[in-house]
């Protein structure tokens, strides 16, 4: 089977359809344990140390892995994919581009996706089989998800992992939804575990996987996690086409639309905080203006860089943040 590298969640009903194995260049390289040496490639090739370490680690494990075709989202997605995908076309890579436009109309949405179905050479009826087939999986996403914020089974860590692996499904439907069955199976037997806070995380998945675990030392823990939840498609059984359900996926549109969501979310979970994570030298940290004037509930927007794992500062702040979220809440009661 042949494989095609995505720099971010795309239609990937029409690559699987098109008879690809899908591998999102994120998780390749945020999971692997030479994280770093994925950098270093990078920064070795000329990528600037002022240059987000996302974009140097999806070029280094493209390099790494020898992966002969990329799809590159050009629009609704990083300022800096133009840049990266042609310098991966002179490293002989075949790119496809696609869009989200920034029109956020339905029919642009929809000639976007046509554009890319005709590229691949495969019909709507080929798509939308593919659809049926990841939409029975990303069910069981939602169900892994309420068990986070309803029967509080559910670690915000595995919340987080689950629904991440969703935009690729590991690179084996199959076998993605054989282990997904025997989670939720597993977390059915377990007793429920309460925080007293309740946290959101938004923002692009975070480069510091301990962070789950850091909150939890300070009865807290994530119950929401906003932009994986986008890559499980937890609306996709309410669309009526992929067009709908691509148009209505919040993480590449505007800032309005995205906080609608998350107001919606902060509602129905009951946050007490969130934390929104932003990573060094990305033009998205600049939202945060936005995110602080617009959610009504105490942000903490803490930066990563190149490090996986918390820094001495960032606990620090955490620390602050969970302690003044639990004198605010006793006080409240
Ligand atoms: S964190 Fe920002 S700069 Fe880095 S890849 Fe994502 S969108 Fe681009």
């Amino acid at each position: 089977m042949k494989t095609i590298g995505i720099t971010t969640t795309v239609p990937i009903e029409v690559l699987l359809a098109a008879g690809y194995s899908v591998i999102d260049l994120n998780n390749l390289f945020i999971t692997s344990k030479a994280h770093m040496e994925y950098i270093d490639i990078a920064e070795r090739d000329g990528f600037p140390k002022s240059s987000c370490a996302w974009i140097k680690g999806i070029y280094g494990a493209c390099l790494k892995h020898a992966i002969q075709e990329v799809v590159g989202v050009m629009e609704g997605d990083c300022s800096n994919t133009g840049c990266l995908v042609e310098v991966l076309k002179m490293r002989g890579i075949k790119i496809y581009p696609f869009s989200y436009p920034c029109s956020h109309k339905l029919q642009d949405v929809k000639a976007s996706i046509q554009r890319f179905m005709q590229t691949f050479d495969v019909t709507l009826a080929e798509v939308e089989k593919v659809r049926t087939r990841l939409n029975k999986i990303r069910k069981l996403g939602k169900r892994l998800d309420k068990s986070t914020y309803i029967d509080k089974k559910v670690t915000g860590f595995e919340n987080h992992l689950y629904q991440l692996c969703m935009s690729d499904f590991n690179g084996d439907v199959d076998k993605f939804e054989c282990e997904l069955h025997t989670k939720l199976l597993e977390i059915q037997g377990r007793q429920p575990v309460s925080s007293k806070l309740r946290l959101g995380y938004i923002g692009v998945p975070p480069m510091t996987g301990d962070l789950y675990e850091y909150v939890t030392k300070f009865n807290a823990g994530f119950v929401y996690n906003e932009v994986q939840r986008e890559f499980a498609f937890p609306r996709a059984d309410k669309a009526l086409n992929i067009y709908q359900q691509y148009y209505d996926y919040t993480y590449p549109y505007d800032l309005t639309f995205r906080l609608e969501q998350i107001q919606k979310q902060v509602k129905q979970r009951s946050l007490d905080g969130i934390i929104h994570y932003t990573q060094a030298f990305c033009h998205r940290a600049i939202e945060d203006i936005v995110i602080k004037q617009t959610l009504n509930i105490p942000v903490l927007n803490i930066e990563g860089d190149k490090l996986n794992v918390l820094d001495s500062r960032t606990k620090l702040r955490i620390e602050a943040f969970l302690d003044m979220l639990l004198d605010y809440k006793e006080v409240t009661g």
